[in-house]
């Protein structure tokens, strides 16, 4: 379908869509793996896809957390990344990681091709939540797995069918259209984050940031504890107070209340839209002062 030829021209492979990024993680690992499997996956990376890995626990699957930015463990039948990883903003040791004999996944989801072009750097496949940046309004629910090998696409695409895990068709238009502005959304997205993330660094409100230095998404600690935390997520007016990510407004939340102990009680992401960002940082700073 047209949105699958658009998004794998601008990885440099074979794309296929899905229901939703969880959608496309649980096809992929179907497709690729044996009960019995082992997948080593970074630690801090996104929360719910260790939540699926344990659920599909019961029927064979294994995993073992491992810190992405350094080589990952051997014996592994399959080695998944994420760049840069939501929320802690770690980006992996790419070149460690394509090295392993076992398969490559990168979840980009928070890069876009824009930033990173992962098959470029010896991954086997890349993933996307395209609910994101990819379709990027907050109005689509879509994932896509982007192979390097025309007999691995063939593998998954089998699959697909028949488990029937298929992506709807005016999601996948809503994608070819959110395609067309993603180059310059995501500029947009990144100029402002960076800058928002220099002043958060400077901000005696907030004991810690981290940005790996380009995307849309941060995530900040702020002085204070999870009371703090939660007042600055409820005190903004610009910057919703909602879930999601990689969209054209801003949204903000402690990530505690879904993650629990796994991440600061003080932490909270922010994924930057297209809003000024002087309008941003008067919400935020005004926020942290409350
Ligand atoms: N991968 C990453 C990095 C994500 O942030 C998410 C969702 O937040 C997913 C995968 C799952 O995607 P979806 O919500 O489309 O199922």
């Amino acid at each position: 379908m047209a949105a699958e030829r658009a998004l794998g021209e601008l990885e440099g492979g074979e794309a296929l869509l899905f229901p939703s990024g969880a959608g496309a993680t649980t096809a992929l690992v179907l497709a690729l793996l044996e009960p019995g499997a082992t997948i080593a996956i970074a630690e801090g990376a996104y929360y719910g896809t260790s939540v699926l890995f344990r659920a599909l626990e019961r029927w064979g699957l294994r995993f073992v957390e491992y810190d992405q930015r350094g080589p990952a463990p051997d014996g592994v039948d399959l080695v998944w990344v994420e760049a840069p990883s939501n929320p802690f903003l770690t980006m992996p040791d790419l070149a460690a990681a394509a090295t392993h004999p076992a398969p490559l996944v990168v979840d980009a989801t928070a890069a876009t091709p824009v930033h990173l072009r992962p098959l470029e750097h010896g991954a086997d496949f890349v993933l996307h939540s395209a609910t994101k940046y990819l379709a990027g309004h907050h109005d689509a629910l879509l994932g896509a797995v982007v192979c390097r090998a025309a007999e691995d696409a063939d593998r998954l695409r089998e699959l697909r069918g028949a488990t029937g895990i298929v992506a709807a068709a005016d999601a996948a238009w809503l994608l070819l259209r959110g395609l067309k502005t993603l180059e310059v959304r995501v500029r947009r997205q990144s100029e402002s984050a960076a800058e928002l993330a220099a002043r958060l660094e400077r901000h005696p409100g907030v004991e810690r940031v981290r940005y790996p230095g380009f995307s849309g998404l941060l995530s900040f600690d702020v002085d204070g504890g999870a009371d703090a935390a939660r007042r600055v997520e409820t005190s903004t007016r610009l910057i919703r107070n909602a879930t999601s990510l990689g969209g054209v407004e801003s949204v903000l939340e402690t990530r505690a209340r879904w993650e629990g102990d796994r991440v600061p009680d003080n932490l909270v992401r922010l994924s930057v839209g297209l809003e000024d960002v002087e309008a941003l940082w008067a919400d935020l700073d005004a926020a942290l002062g409350a």
